[in-house]
């Protein structure tokens, strides 16, 4: 009989076979100095990120340091406890009533993690009984939180609004559902086809919640995500979200019109049994979300001008990019080892990328997976490219 402890081994085999081939470890490079939101001295070298999530460039924003400075100094490093137990600071109410102004709902909870917002949220909405109806990309905290409640669980596939709406003509008359939907997913990069989804859902009698994690601030004229692009803002009914992309720092959120979510909070574990955002995360996370408010369009205008030279050059070069043109590029390698092998051509060209291997992609996969920012500077990009096609020239001559 396997060992308890066998699954570690396992997995330190497969890690050790990566950073043997590597000659480095992709998956846990030490990023020695951070130089600006787009570079970072990583193993000795300098690097451009390129897969930081960091749309907006915002991690080393002044205004969102001074603010959390302040913070740590006016209350502490943190609040040592849950807003159950330990109570509300003021910080975390007013940071609530600034996201929901920002999205113009009415109701705003706050996790501690986007990923807490999703198991927390999603475990408490849908009891036995319920149906949870999920894209089958879907990221792994939906898929957490769906296993931690008590509801049925449907996949569609990805991005299929004919197979949502034949799955959902299935399930009983009357029953409870609520339909999941990720606004840009986080691995290819695609949008969903959202005003279709909703249509689908509406239609069938559902309700229907979009984790914007990587489209606020990335997509719609104000950065309000997918569902402000796609025009269905009055229609979703949940919005799911984190600041730990464009806003450049941690923690999540879930914002609604329907009052009855404000009680989620007695009934979302992830919500009531851990310690709540320490106040300086709470300080730079409102000073970010007034500047996207303020200067987002700038932002976001510099993001997509940049998405524009870096999408269409890993495409000319060959490159299995995602199927449209988003600041998420997954990029695509037919093997573990080809992966490695231009991870690490793009490290020693002075990029560094991030590589996800299962279980974030199907088994037997290898994804680059890049992300730009408005912050990367055209020579940051002419590096990016260089080193793409510095890979690209390495694995012709491999072939
Ligand atoms: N939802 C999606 C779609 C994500 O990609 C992520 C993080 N990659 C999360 C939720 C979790 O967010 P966080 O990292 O802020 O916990």
């Amino acid at each position: 009989m396997a060992d308890l402890l066998d699954k570690f081994r396992n997995i330190q085999k497969v890690h050790q076979h990566v950073v043997g081939l590597a000659g480095r470890d992709p998956l846990g490079a030490p990023f020695e100095k951070m130089l600006s939101p787009t570079q970072a001295v990583i193993d000795g070298k300098e690097c451009v990120l390129l897969g930081s999530n960091n749309y907006l460039g915002l991690t080393f924003f002044d205004e969102a340091i001074e603010k959390a400075k302040t913070a740590l100094d006016v209350a502490g490093t943190g609040t040592t406890g849950s807003r159950m137990a330990n109570g509300s600071y003021i910080g975390h109410k007013a940071l609530e009533g600034k996201i929901a102004d920002f999205y113009n709902m009415k109701h705003c909870l706050l996790f501690t993690t986007g990923y807490q917002a999703n198991v927390g949220f999603l475990s408490a909405i849908a009891g036995k009984d319920d149906y949870i109806i999920i894209d089958a990309d879907s990221h792994a905290s939906i898929y957490d939180g769906c296993k931690l409640g008590d509801a049925t669980v449907v996949r569609f596939r990805h991005n299929n609004v004919a197979d949502l709406e034949r799955r959902l003509k299935k399930l009983p008359e009357g029953s409870n559902k609520l339909v999941v939907i990720e606004g840009i997913y986080s691995m290819l990069g695609d949008r969903a086809p959202l005003k279709e989804f909703v249509r689908v859902s509406k239609e069938n009698g559902a309700y229907v919640m979009v984790d914007e994690a990587h489209s606020l601030g990335v997509l719609g004229e104000n950065g309000r995500g997918l569902l402000e692009e796609a025009g269905v803002e009055d229609q979703v009914d949940f919005v799911l979200g984190t600041f730990s992309k464009s806003v450049g720092t941690i923690g999540g959120f879930c914002v609604s019109n329907h009052s009855e979510v404000e009680n989620a909070r007695f009934l979302a574990r992830a919500y009531m049994f851990t310690a709540s955002t320490p106040p300086s995360i709470v300080a730079s996370a409102g000073a970010t979300i007034d500047h996207i408010k303020k200067n987002g369009k700038e932002l976001m205008k510099k993001l997509w001008d940049n998405t524009a030279v870096v999408y269409p050059a890993l495409k000319e070069l060959g490159f299995k990019v995602g199927p449209e043109m988003t600041p998420v590029i997954g990029v695509a390698m037919p093997s573990l080892e080809e992966g490695i092998r231009v991870w690490n051509t793009l490290y020693e060209n002075g990029v560094y990328v991030n590589m996800a291997l299962p279980p974030a992609i199907p088994a037997g996969k290898c994804l680059l997976r890049c992300s730009v920012s408005a912050a990367h500077t055209p020579e940051q990009l002419e590096t990016v490219v260089k080193a793409f096609t510095a890979a690209k020239h390495a694995a012709e001559a491999a072939a």
